[in-house]
């Protein structure tokens, strides 16, 4: 049976000579993957629709935990402003990759929306960086290793909040502070918007560089030390930086 899957490709394989093999992060049914059939004839009707960064309704034979197949698909987006851009396509594949691992971890149907959410919010031209970084700060949650942004994760107080510091897992009050760094005022709140902020309602995002890079640095090495993901798309960016 014909089943109609809202989703994102996130991934694209060649398979032979004509097909490929698409997967395809889904509202529905976490991750799936998909074989396009013939997709690579210059006739077929899948051709401009089987790559990755593609969101739409995928029309699949669906088998549970198996290769389905693709049959057709109704395209909502494009993303054509994210491909038109170097700087755009990097960040956005970033998302793809890590969103595909967190979803291995976790295949909470949120995980879909914040992904949906903030490639809009890229193709409408927000800052590719700190969209990824409130994506990457929502993660930990589904990660479970949520950082502690309510109060001091040292003592639980939540007065005289003095710094991030990823080693201690989030907030730092002064009396706790030991030799940590200490970040603006800025970043400390902007941290704690970013984690309870809904993507699709964000109008404005009028951050200067010296506090996003502040709160970049603190999830940064906040993922280095707490998950198990790497990412192929980050060091990349880092060299293009
Ligand atoms: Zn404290």
């Amino acid at each position: 049976m014909v089943e109609a899957v809202e989703g994102i490709t996130v991934f694209e394989k060649d398979y032979g000579e004509t097909s490929k093999i698409l997967t395809i992060i889904t509202k529905e049914h976490g991750t799936i993957s998909v074989i396009s059939k013939g997709c690579k004839t210059t006739k077929s009707p899948l051709r401009s629709v089987s790559s990755k960064l593609i969101h739409g309704v995928f029309h699949v034979y669906y088998k549970e935990g198996k290769l389905s197949t693709l049959k057709s698909v109704d395209v909502i987006d494009r993303y054509k402003n994210i491909y038109a851009d170097l700087k755009m396509i990097s960040y956005a594949s970033l998302l793809l990759e890590l969103s595909s691992q967190v979803i291995k971890q976790n295949d909470d149907s949120n995980i879909y929306d914040i992904l949906n959410a903030a490639l809009k919010k890229i193709d409408e031209g927000y800052d590719p960086m700190i969209v990824s970084d409130i994506v990457s700060l929502k993660y930990l949650e589904y990660l479970g290793v949520m950082p502690s942004l309510d109060a001091c994760s040292i003592c639980g107080s939540n007065k005289s909040i003095a710094t991030l510091s990823s080693d201690a897992g989030g907030y730092v009050c002064n009396n706790c502070r030991t030799n940590e760094p200490i970040v603006s005022e800025k970043a400390i709140k902007l941290v704690r918007m970013f984690y309870y902020v809904d993507i699709a309602k964000i109008s404005k995002l009028d951050i200067s560089d010296n506090v996003k890079l502040e709160i970049h640095n603190f999830i940064d090495r906040y993922y280095d030390r707490y998950t198990g993901i790497y990412f192929k798309t980050k060091k990349l960016l880092k060299v293009s930086e």
